[in-house]
């Protein structure tokens, strides 16, 4: 899927008039140098643009608001090259809206021992003009990254690279739209959650429809168009009958082409970006959604199972953060299924009843029809595949009543020791960190639901830095996780996030 759009980030160079017009060219000059390098690196992922310096109050207050209005800047990036004195800041702070990076960097990386006077100190002395800074936005309380290192290391442009990512998606949550198909399952208390204030924090816009009024648009798609679409299935999957009659199940593939048209139109006229099902009421809709869903899963939408709205934001949200990344490896709505506890090989497999994304498959996949309990409909067509190994995280969004908390665990994917010739879902299979026990133990005391919201291509970090940005807890389990700290940390965390 494409990015959303093609954002820019403004680096915005901090001085004062104090050491004279040499010293003020030498800073413009070396933060352009830093620009070019930044974006001939080819880490980051959007364009940096250099801005002239700022050293005034007016033109600081003046740059931050154009910032604010210039709607293909995703955020600013701020360094103090020498002192400025951090009262200049306040007005333009105070009126600034977007992302906030504090790179806290140097132009030279060694100290130059030969010939290193007072006019160099003060020309080269972020030490000291980003600790003022930095003192501002703290005592402001605004929200803000710090990334520290010398800027041609591979290291910190990644960091950059990885703030940007986060950057795009505090920007685009504002835009999430979800599309419910019903209600979410009845009885069921993780799929819940307060709908008012999920828009106040995320900016998303949660909206229901009976499902026979999506359905109508699954029964006007034309013959014609559900053939070529059954074509391009069966050119790009294998078609695993496994004895059904080949003719039958190609019309239960068919549903699911029929599915897929419908239901993208409709999403593309309302202006919808996710979308929820539910096994439970599917009107007039001859199957559970199922290789329909993984395929607008795929093209970017975002998903939730039984009605679970936040997680299809959540998805929809890593998906755009993570658009046009270069060797992605997938993101995906996934489920906490089954464990296997046999010692030294202990993890979850992941799965869900049908809808999981094929852009974290490994390998071929395959088109399979089974009989499926849920949801009284004939025999839905699905993808199955298995998923590819290496690092993700999980992220699970809760509601705890009166806010909102995202739980996010680091988990390590790999191969399950054998194939599951009769198990007709695509899965994936992982070991949380730092262990099975310790991981699913913390996840339990934080409240994290059997959905999330699954990426090989975000980080802890990004998914951290973004719930800052919205306002709301974030609580991380990693290799670094012991029950005793974590649960302090919940109790900590519910005094502070009241
Ligand atoms: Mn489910």
């Amino acid at each position: 899927m494409k990015a959303a759009k093609n954002y820019q980030f403004w680096f915005c160079t901090g001085s004062q008039d104090l050491y004279g017009d040499e010293c003020l060219a030498h800073v413009a000059e070396h933060s352009q140098i830093i620009v070019n390098a930044l974006n001939q690196s080819g880490i980051l992922p959007y364009e940096v643009v250099w801005k002239p310096t700022l050293i005034t109050n007016e033109l600081i207050r003046k740059t931050f608001n154009e910032a604010n209005s210039d709607e293909n800047c995703a955020g600013v990036i701020t360094w103090m090259h020498t002192f400025s004195p951090a009262k200049s800041w306040i007005l333009g702070l105070q009126e600034y809206r977007k992302p906030l990076l504090h790179l806290h960097t140097q132009f030279n990386r060694e100290i130059p021992y030969d010939t290193i006077d007072m006019d160099f100190m003060n020309e080269n002395q972020a030490a000291h003009g980003d600790r003022e800074y930095g003192h501002i936005v703290t005592r402001m309380n605004i929200e803000r990254k710090v990334i520290m290192g010398f800027w041609e290391d591979e290291a910190v442009q990644k960091r950059i690279a990885d703030w940007m990512t986060t950057a795009v998606g505090i920007m685009e949550s504002s835009h999430i739209r979800v599309c419910r198909i019903a209600d979410n399952m009845r009885n069921v208390a993780v799929t819940e959650g307060d709908k008012v204030e999920a828009q106040i924090k995320f900016g998303w816009e949660i909206d229901a429809y009976p499902v026979n009024e999506i359905a109508e648009y699954v029964k006007d798609v034309k013959q014609g168009d559900i053939d070529a679409l059954v074509e391009e299935y069966y050119s790009r999957y294998q078609i695993l009958t496994e004895g059904r009659d080949p003719e039958e199940f190609r019309r239960h593939v068919a549903v699911q082409a029929g599915i897929e048209i419908g239901f993208e139109r409709f999403l593309e006229e309302k202006n919808y970006q996710a979308i929820v099902t539910h096994f439970g009421d599917l009107g007039c809709l001859q199957q559970l959604p199922g290789l329909a869903i993984q395929r607008l899963m795929e093209k970017g939408y975002g998903f939730g199972g039984e009605g679970d709205w936040k997680t299809a934001a959540m998805v929809r949200l890593m998906k755009l953060m993570t658009a046009g990344k270069k060797d992605a490896k997938g993101t995906s709505f996934m489920e906490d299924y089954t464990y296997n506890l046999v010692p030294g090989k202990e993890g979850i497999l992941e799965s869900h009843m049908l809808e999981v994304c094929p852009t974290i498959a490994d390998g071929p996949i395959s088109i399979k029809c089974q009989p499926l309990s849920m949801g009284d409909r004939e025999d839905p067509a699905r993808l199955v595949f298995t998923s590819k190994e290496g690092h993700g995280i999980a992220a699970s969004l809760i509601d705890l009543g009166t806010r909102f908390r995202l739980i996010i665990n680091d988990v390590d994917c790999k191969k399950v020791e054998k194939p599951m010739p009769k198990l007709p879902v695509a899965t994936n299979f992982w070991v949380p960190q730092p262990n099975l026990q310790v991981g699913a133990e913390a996840w339990i005391y934080a409240g994290g639901a059997h959905h999330t919201a699954f990426s090989y291509d975000l980080t802890s970090e990004q998914m951290c830095d973004w719930a800052a940005a919205m306002g709301i807890e974030a609580v991380v389990i990693d290799k670094d996780t012991t029950i005793r700290n974590f649960r302090n940390e919940l109790k900590w965390n519910s005094v502070y996030y009241r």
